[in-house]
């Protein structure tokens, strides 16, 4: 079977000598039609985030259809399209008693801790696959995942209807974040230095930032490129009183003084991903129930045989990566 694999740090290849997943009792096979890329993926592939093994399949932002169930999986069939949830808690420990799955200890994190999902076919329990209409766009469904997370920064943000929201960085997250304020009825504004960024997101319905008075801040403000200058900037932007929520991520430190914490009285907090199953349940509910197309951020579909070139690519690519996998849905006998 093929995959896409990363051989050594920046040497990503497509093979032809994985073997089959095999299907637990709990699992479905799910022949995969395309997967997005994202930064954690870039940060896989530099080997700035470590993985287990080499090779390592990559790749954790997919849709597919199911082709086999487990024997114990009574509510998935073949022939279904599913896009699947790539972090798997373990469901037992306190946090994910309390519905905080993102916070489990045990989570088995998809492309990261455990292969990824750039393969012909993948094995997924099944309750990590998440039933989606024919009637969605292909672009749509490659965006299930990080439109999870988007959705979960604004809601943490507080955000209320007619706010003005700062979005800092238009990567593919920070656009998906700018699409789910609109959503909610704030303002998105941006800030993002690459020129090409920065126009995709005026074109998704941003307002640029420095339209505005430098001084301006904001009652909501979301920090999406993880590098430690842009939350320095993001901090001084948000207002008395307000949120700053951190969803891009460094290991090098970001200034914040005490001083401006307490005087500014501020709420700063970081999302990690979602919480099992109520974000993915709710993220396809509403993406079903209004026009959204989070789809609109993706600017460059790769074939499977390119994936080396997308993700050599991704990083200059104005808007998000995909790659498209070709459809053989049976199994190979
Ligand atoms: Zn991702
Ligand atoms: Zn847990």
């Amino acid at each position: 079977m093929k995959a896409a694999v990363l051989l050594a740090p920046d040497d990503v290849a497509v093979v032809d000598d994985r073997p089959e997943p095999s299907c637990g009792p709990r699992d479905v096979v799910v022949a995969v039609h395309g997967v997005g890329l994202c930064g954690s993926d870039l940060a896989v592939v530099s080997g700035r985030r470590p993985v287990p093994a080499l090779p390592w399949v990559l790749g954790h932002e997919a849709f597919g259809v199911v082709v086999a169930t487990g024997d114990e999986v009574a509510d998935r069939s073949p022939g279904q399209r599913v896009v699947i949830e790539p972090n798997y808690p373990c469901l037992e420990c306190s946090d994910c008693r309390t519905a905080a799955t993102a916070g489990c200890r045990r989570r088995r994190a998809v492309g990261i801790t455990e292969p990824g999902l750039l393969a012909e076919r993948v094995a997924v329990p099944a309750r990590f696959t998440w039933p989606v209409p024919e009637s969605w766009d292909d672009a749509d469904a490659v965006c299930v995942e990080p439109f999870a997370v988007a959705l979960n920064a604004v809601r943490m943000s507080g955000l209320a209807r007619g706010d003005r929201c700062l979005v800092v960085g238009a990567g593919s997250q920070g656009l998906l974040v700018s699409l789910a304020v609109a959503h909610a009825g704030g303002e998105p504004y941006i800030i993002e230095p690459h020129e090409g960024r920065r126009a995709l997101a005026l074109e998704l319905g941003a307002h640029d930032a420095g339209s505005l008075a430098a001084a301006t801040a904001f009652p909501a403000v979301i920090e999406t490129s993880g590098a430690p200058e842009a939350f320095e900037r993001a901090l001084e932007r948000t207002a008395p009183g307000g949120s700053l929520i951190a969803v891009g991520q460094s290991p090098r430190p970001a200034r914040l003084t005490t001083f401006t914490l307490v005087q500014q009285r501020l709420t700063v907090r970081g999302c990690l991903i979602y919480d099992h199953p109520a974000d993915f349940r709710r993220t396809i509910a509403m993406l079903d129930e209004h026009d959204l197309h989070p789809g609109r951020v993706l600017r460059e579909r790769f074939e499977f045989a390119e994936a080396p070139k997308a993700f050599a690519r991704a990083a200059e690519i104005a808007g998000k990566t995909w790659i498209s996998l070709p459809r053989t849905e049976e199994m190979p006998s």
